[in-house]
């Protein structure tokens, strides 16, 4: 049977991570949270005290990174230099580094080729802001899954105050933040692929989205 390379980008609280997730599960495929990668290069570089604007170092420290993901009892691990930093990356700072260093150079390249060698044996869900755009143009099926701000922002703010106090207001204001400097950045700027299909899942639930990409994904591997 056809294996499909299926990408999903969209700004930040669209609810990618969760859907992507169960897309992957539904179709028996691996899943990719690209996003992962970039935060790992950004904690990388502030445990190391690398500043993002210094592609001298940051290219030095690249040189010498790596970055994996393994499979451990509770879902995809990150490795970095074999050190799991999973549950460290998920911080406002890191976020916030990592659309900063995602804007070098040389973190793009560096993280294109191993993000293309995930890829290669399809089957395969990939989460991000520019897949379907520059990392697999030729994608068999592509999604922007965007939402509303303040439902993103609410979705968010949900998350962060799982983990310990948030207020809406500062979710908001990173977030905005973020989403400017990433579709604003020269290189790979997040925005939809032309051929990109497109869901607000403002009014929709997370298994409705999960379904509507389900069915197009069967119709496609109906189609062979
Ligand atoms: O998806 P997530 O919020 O974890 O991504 C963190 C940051 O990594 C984004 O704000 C963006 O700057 C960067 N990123 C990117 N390209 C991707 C995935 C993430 O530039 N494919």
């Amino acid at each position: 049977m056809k294996r499909l390379l299926i990408t999903i980008d969209g700004p930040a609280g669209a609810g990618k991570t969760t859907v992507s997730r169960r897309v992957a599960e539904r179709l028996g495929y691996r899943y990719v949270d690209t996003g992962a990668l970039y935060r790992g290069v950004a904690y990388a570089a502030h445990a190391r005290g690398v500043r993002p604007e210094d592609d001298e170092a940051l290219a030095a420290m690249l040189a010498n990174l790596r970055l994996q993901f393994a499979t451990g009892p509770s879902g995809a691990r990150l490795l970095l230099d074999g050190e799991e930093i999973t549950d460290r990356i998920r911080t406002p700072e890191v976020s916030m580094l990592a659309s900063a260093v995602s804007a070098r150079p040389a973190v793009r390249r560096f993280l294109l080729d191993l993000q293309q060698a995930l890829g290669r044996e399809k089957a395969v869900v990939f989460e991000g802001r520019d897949m379907g755009t520059v990392v697999f143009p030729g994608a068999d099926l592509k999604f922007f899954l965007s939402a509303s701000e303040e439902i993103r922002a609410q979705r968010r703010f949900a998350e962060l105050a799982e983990q310990g106090p948030a207020r809406l207001e500062d979710v908001l204001q990173e977030m905005r933040r973020r989403d400017a400097q990433d579709s604003t950045r020269e290189l790979a700027p997040l925005k939809p692929a032309p051929d990109a299909i497109r869901i607000d899942s403002s009014g929709l639930s997370i298994e409705q989205v999960v379904g509507l990409i389900v069915d197009h994904a069967r119709r496609r591997l109906a189609a062979g």
